[in-house]
This record gives structure tokens, C-alpha cells and sequence, in this order.
């Protein structure tokens, strides 16, 4: 029944009919106009999402990247020893070109005489059996006090010796102070090895300059030949022998200054053995890890073979080897000489010298040496910024 009510109405009510063709050619063109709509739209988001892709994404990345990278390098700077390592490898770098072959010591200049002491009143009562070791003595007391390092002490003698045993291989100088009754001073020598004007493999005028000057500075007293505060001998040493060859980078560094151009080439080849000496301590547990980067950029066919012969040795004496290395060498370059430049701190000395006295002469007032670290400042120039940046302490 409702069927053909239905299709009757459809029928009986033509107007309805054309009235639902024009809805249903409406509602189509409404579908067409949307669709056509929907196409433009999607074209925008297209655009859209096309600048996404190539600009806005990339952008992104980069900029997470950069974060990343920055935030990796600080967290390396700060928890591992990469600075340092780097660092020591740029500088052992440098110094190695800037420090040159060794210099031959001129033997006629030297006028050693072995056994056999030099005239006294020649070397203005130093006994000696070099009058050059004198000559040089006397440039360098009077640089010791000016540089603020020592109290311009002389000393009784300084002389070659054949050092004997294992010493002989491994000793460059001493300074030696021994009381001989009834006199009430000490009596004190700087001795040098030898080994210097008779062996080719220590020919070099540069390490000899840098020996003489370090012994020179023990003689200074103060905190380069005691310390009060450490009683047993190991600490002692390590003390004395690391402020030692600190102050004797700033004493080389002031000679070089002055124009000497031996004390130039000493400063840096002693900051390559510096820096050589933190790299290997600090890869010490992946030594393979200096070598290679020791024989592909420092050490020439001689140099390795030389290497190789040292390692001999001190393969059985690890444990004295690094302590060596750290005394002499680590400690006074990153405990004292990088961080004497990079913040203006000088070193303690713990020489008193004295300035007022009274009429007979005893001494009434004096103060303690502070040596500043200008001289090695000015000579490191561009290279002190790069060790200051890569010394996170
Ligand atoms: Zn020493």
C-alpha cells in the first residue's frame, strides 16, 4: 500500500519531481564545487608540506645536530681527557718544529779539561773544569734574581763528571750541597753529566742549557731544595724537582727573551718533552697510542730506534719511569706552567730575600718570591690561548 501511495505522489505531484531534479543538480554541483575546493586546498597543504620537507625539517635537524654536538663536546670537555689530549698533540707538534734539530756543542768553546781543574782565577773563584760552564753560570744567577726565582746564590764549583752505573745513562745533572767540618757553610757544586760533550746521542747544546739552568735553581733554595711541610723522601723530591722544572721554563723562556737563541729552541723543545711526557703518562694503560702518534710525526728512523732501546729498559721499570715522567715533566706543565699562564697565578718559590738590614749588616726585613709566568706568556703568544682553552681546570 504505501509503495504505489508513494510512486502515486511522485507521480501525481510533478512540481515535487522537478524541484527534487534541481536539488539533486544542486547538491551535485555543490559535490563538484566541494571537490574542486578539496583540490585547491590540498594543493596549499601540498605547498605546505613540500616547505616542510626541503626547509623547516632540515633546519630542525641541523639545529638538533648542532645541540647534540655542543652538548657532547662540553660533556667530553668536562668528564673525559680528550682536551687534553688534543691539546698535548697540537703543542708537542708546534714545539717539535719550532725547537729544531739538536744543536752540536761547540767543544773548542766548552774547553773541557776533565780531571784536570781550570785556573781559579780565571772563573772568579768557581772551581771548575770548564771556564765556558762559569761563563754561563754568571748570566744565569743574575737572571734567576731578576726573573724572581732565586736569591743570587753562586755556587762553590760547577763541573763535568762521568756520572757512574745505570746514573750515568739517566742522570743529566745535580746540585750537591755537603757541609765539610770546620767550616760552617756548606760547600755546594753543580754537576753536570759528561755525557754532554762525549756521547753523540746527548750532544745537544739546548739540554745542556736547560740542565744547567735547573741545577742552578735547586741552588736557589727555598721550596727548589726543601719543603718543611713534607718530611718523607719520595714527596720531597717530587716537590723540589716539579717546581724546579717549572721555574726553569720561565728562566729559558727570559734568556730567550733576552735573544739567546739557544735558550729559545731549549723552551721549546723542553715544552714538546713537557707535553710528550703528560700525552704518554695519560695513554699509559694504550701506550701503542703514543707510540704510533710519536713515530708518524716526531721521531725519524734513529729517533724510533733510539725509542725502542729506552723502552728495553724501562719496560722493567714501568712504575719509576712514570713517576719520572710525572715529577719532572707532568706536574710542573699542568699543575704549575698552565695554570700559572691561564690565570696570572705566580709561583711560590719559598726564597726569602732579604731587603733592609741593619748597621752591621743582618739582615732586618725580607719577603718571599712570587715568580711570575710573563716571560713564558709572551713567548707561547697564540699557543697560550690554545693551551689555555684545552686545560679545563
Ligand atoms: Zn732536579
Amino acid at each position: 500500500m504505501s509503495t504505489p501511495r508513494k510512486s502515486s505522489r511522485s507521480k501525481t505531484v510533478p512540481g515535487k519531481s522537478a524541484i527534487r531534479k534541481t536539488a539533486r543538480t544542486a547538491k551535485q554541483g555543490a559535490k563538484e564545487a566541494k571537490g574542486s575546493i578539496g583540490k585547491k586546498s590540498r594543493q596549499k597543504t601540498g605547498l605546505r608540506s613540500g616547505m616542510w620537507r626541503r626547509v623547516v625539517i632540515p633546519l630542525l635537524i641541523v639545529a638538533v645536530g648542532i645541540v647534540g654536538w655542543a652538548t657532547t663536546l662540553t660533556w667530553a670537555y668536562r668528564n673525559t681527557q680528550l682536551p687534553q689530549v688534543l691539546r698535548d698533540m697540537v703543542i708537542a707538534l708546534v714545539a717539535h718544529t719550532k725547537a729544531g734539530e739538536d744543536i752540536p756543542i761547540d767543544a773548542g768553546l766548552i774547553n773541557y779539561s776533565g780531571g784536570t781543574a781550570q785556573d781559579i782565577d780565571e772563573t772568579w773563584g768557581i772551581e771548575t773544569n770548564s771556564i765556558w760552564l762559569v761563563r754561563q753560570t754568571m748570566q744565569i744567577v743574575p737572571l734567576l734574581y731578576y726573573e724572581e726565582i732565586g736569591g743570587g746564590i753562586y755556587p762553590d764549583g760547577v763541573i763535568f763528571v762521568p756520572y757512574l752505573g745505570i746514573r750515568s745513562f739517566h742522570v743529566g745533572g745535580t746540585m750537591d750541597c755537603r757541609q765539610y767540618a770546620p767550616r760552617a757553610v756548606p760547600i755546594c757544586l753543580v754537576i753536570l753529566n759528561e755525557r754532554y760533550l762525549t756521547d753523540p746521542g746527548w750532544n745537544d747544546a739546548r739540554s745542556l742549557l736547560s740542565t744547567l739552568i735547573h741545577e742552578t735553581i735547586h741552588l736557589q733554595g727555598g721550596l727548589f731544595l726543601d719543603d718543611p711541610n713534607v718530611q718523607d723522601w719520595p714527596t720531597q723530591s717530587a716537590h723540589l724537582e716539579a717546581k724546579t722544572s717549572a721555574a726553569t721554563m720561565e728562566a729559558l723562556a727570559a734568556l730567550c727573551n733576552y735573544q739567546n737563541e739557544i735558550a729559545c729552541r731549549a723552551f721549546w723543545a723542553e715544552i714538546e718533552s713537557m707535553a710528550r711526557a703528560t700525552l704518554r703518562y695519560r695513554l699509559r694503560e694504550a701506550p701503542w697510542l703514543y707510540n704510533g702518534f710519536a713515530n708518524i710525526f716526531l721521531r725519524d728512523g734513529i729517533d724510533e730506534r733510539t725509542a725502542r732501546k729506552s723502552a728495553r729498559y724501562w719496560g722493567q721499570h714501568q712504575d719509576e719511569l712514570y713517576d719520572i715522567l710525572n715529577k719532572y715533566q707532568m706536574t710542573p706543565y699542568e699543575n704549575m706552567l698552565l695554570v700559572g699562564t691561564k690565570y696570572g697565578l705566580p709561583l711560590n718559590t719559598g726564597v726569602l730575600v732579604y731587603d733592609e738590614f741593619d748597621s752591621d749588616g743582618n739582615p732586618t726585613q725580607g719577603h718571599y718570591l712570587n715568580m711570575p709566568w710573563d716571560d713564558t706568556y709572551d713567548l707561547l703568544g697564540f699557543w697560550a690561548w690554545w693551551l689555555n682553552l684545552l686545560t679545563p681546570i
